[in-house]
């Protein structure tokens, strides 16, 4: 990104040089120069974390709790938060949901990414709203509805149409119920800042692979009370302070170490910090009007090709991230993307993007296409800091060529 303003080498996209164009960041987004950095510098030097007393091992449990450090300033934790890694946002609400205390009712929209819709045990789920407004009346009044314990989740930006989600004013209702905010920011975290406080949320959770950061590590962060008072997540090395000669005969470790049983995942760990890091350094305002650039130029360029029509629950207006799906009249999206990919070179997504609920009702207008399984879908492009407005016109170009051609 030569015409940004400021020094990005932290955040460069490590290359193959390549004329591939990815346009599917919302997946996986691909790893940057800082992340890369990180882990050259610690291959040649790693050891056991926490495990040892050699300068390998000592190096490596220093860089895992400066990695931890670092992620709890990124997310701006309390001092009664933890921060905990994990292998993803999957693995991280997960492991959050078998830490709700008992009887506990979590509610939540139907618009959800499938880790943040199946995890729970006890859900309550509401239809996908279609504004801000609308949300927040049907949070209140599904709140007025229970009396026992309750925890509410939201995504911080959908997977599907990447509209932001009202996250503060839904914070700000559940927390008037007494009731914890779970945010999960896996497409939230790359584009905007993610602090706690600010969005009124008691749990963040979020994935490395989709942070600029290799695939392995995520980040479960917020109040350390429930999770200290849970079950281990893994039983094993680690998450035990001491074991007795008896079965059961255990104390288990407090803290984020009661919930990393076994050897962690060091250089994922170190990778996703140091990206945390390289995006509180570098202009976070700049890189959000670069993807709001490419976001209008790619939107506008979409409203002049036949058979595309954008999706979204809030409506065109709403703010969103660098994420557009698209309902295909008349093609299947499997195949369009498909054919993106082999004919033109560029990588996007079509499918459902574990959002079932939602791609049905995002479908249900009639306008959308069947991907070749006969499930309703939609394409998606999806960007982020190493975009270009090459690519963007490149996937318009290619995406007005194949939806010209008759099936
Ligand atoms: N939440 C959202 C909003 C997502 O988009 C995704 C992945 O696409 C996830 C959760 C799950 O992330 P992961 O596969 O890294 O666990």
């Amino acid at each position: 990104m030569p015409s940004l303003p400021f020094d990005v080498s932290p955040l460069d996209v490590i290359g193959d040089d390549s004329d591939f164009v990815h346009l599917d960041y919302a997946a996986s987004a691909p790893c940057v120069r800082a992340a890369a950095d990180a882990v050259q510098d610690l291959l040649p030097r790693y050891g056991s974390v926490h495990r040892g007393t050699g300068v390998r091992s000592q190096t490596s449990t220093l860089a895992y709790e400066l990695a931890r450090d670092v992620v709890a300033e990124f997310v701006g934790a309390r001092p009664d938060d933890t921060v905990i890694f994990t292998r993803n946002t999957t693995d991280a609400l997960n492991l959050l949901a078998r830490a709700l205390p008992p009887a506990t009712t979590t509610v939540h929209f139907d618009g959800e990414h499938h880790a943040n819709l199946l995890p729970w045990p006890n859900p309550l789920r509401l239809p996908a709203p279609s504004s801000p407004d609308e949300a927040v009346t049907a949070l209140k009044l599904a709140l007025d509805g229970l009396s026992g314990p309750a925890v509410f989740t939201v995504t911080g930006a959908s997977n599907v149409t990447g509209e932001v989600w009202p996250v503060r004013e839904l914070a700000d209702v559940a927390r008037s119920y007494g009731v914890r905010v779970i945010v999960d920011a896996a497409q939230l975290a790359p584009h905007v800042p993610v602090d706690l406080d600010d969005l009124g949320a008691d749990y963040l959770a979020f994935s490395g692979h989709k942070l600029y950061a290799p695939f392995g590590a995520g980040v479960l962060a917020g109040r350390a009370d429930w999770l200290d008072a849970a079950e281990p997540y893994l039983a094993g090395g680690g998450a035990s302070a001491a074991v007795g000669d008896r079965p059961g005969d255990l104390t288990w470790a407090t803290g984020a170490p009661r919930h990393e049983g076994g050897t962690p995942n060091l250089l994922g760990a170190v990778a996703l910090a140091a990206v945390c890091e390289a995006l509180t350094t570098v202009g976070r305002p700049e890189l959000r009007d670069h993807e709001q650039r490419l976001l209008a130029r790619l939107r506008d360029g979409l409203s002049r090709v036949p058979g595309a029509t954008e999706v979204s629950l809030f409506g065109p207006d709403h703010p969103r991230v660098g994420i557009v799906s698209l309902a295909l009249t008349g093609h299947d999206p499997a195949e369009v993307a498909r054919r993106l990919g082999r004919e033109h070179g560029i990588g996007v997504r079509a499918g459902q993007f574990c959002a079932h609920p939602l791609v049905r009702r995002l479908s249900g207008t009639g306008r959308t296409g069947a991907c070749d399984d006969g499930v309703p879908g939609l394409l998606r492009i999806s960007f982020g800091l190493g975009s270009t407005e090459a690519d963007i016109d490149r996937v318009l170009e290619a995406l007005t060529a194949v939806l010209g051609t008759v099936r």
